[in-house]
């Protein structure tokens, strides 16, 4: 399968607001060819989430599979998601502070706080409507996801730079 090539930070389309998916786009055999190619992509590249801006499509399309990786052994696996035209109806009131990288900030690494609970609503690739309520790291992946598509970044959500690290030094000094 096709892996597809990767916008990275500077690439105007991270920073606009993505088109919603239509009906009619939903029915099409080449929007399902392209999820899942963007599946086939995170996976090569080890991520558990990836937005259709950063395949460089300006949709509201984003796939998730949370699981367990070099880095996060301790995640629980979910079951692949794509959500599609997703909206956050319901931000829970704790937080925490975590670690985040994004395939368009490779080897980048840092430390953003995130609401713990999430009520969410999408469309997911039957076109069905889905509403859930989603917690912990999983919270945390829906919401960097769903900010891709408003042209929000992972970096915009940091309270400051200080935890900003290179992967290699993220390994060696913060574990
Ligand atoms: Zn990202």
């Amino acid at each position: 399968m096709k892996i597809l090539s990767r916008t990275q930070f500077g690439n105007p389309i991270l920073r606009k607001k993505a088109m919603r998916v239509s009906v009619a786009d939903l029915k099409k055999r080449s929007f399902h060819k392209l999820v899942e190619q963007m599946f086939y992509t995170m996976k090569k590249a080890n991520g558990v989430g990836l937005a259709a801006p950063q395949i460089g499509k300006p949709l509201q399309l984003a796939v998730l599979h949370v699981h367990a990786t070099k880095f996060r052994p301790d995640l629980e696996e979910r079951e692949k998601t794509v959500l599609i035209n997703p909206k956050i109806l319901r931000y829970g009131t704790t937080g925490e502070y975590d670690w985040e990288g994004c395939l368009s900030f490779p080897d980048v690494r840092g430390v953003v706080p995130r609401a713990t609970k999430l009520d969410v609503e999408y469309t997911n690739l039957d076109g069905k409507k889905v509403r859930e309520t989603i917690n912990g790291f999983t919270a945390r992946v829906f919401q960097h996801e769903i900010d891709h598509l408003h042209g929000i970044v992972y970096v915009d959500r940091m309270e400051n730079m200080l935890s900003l690290s290179m992967l290699k030094e993220f390994q060696k000094y913060a574990r």
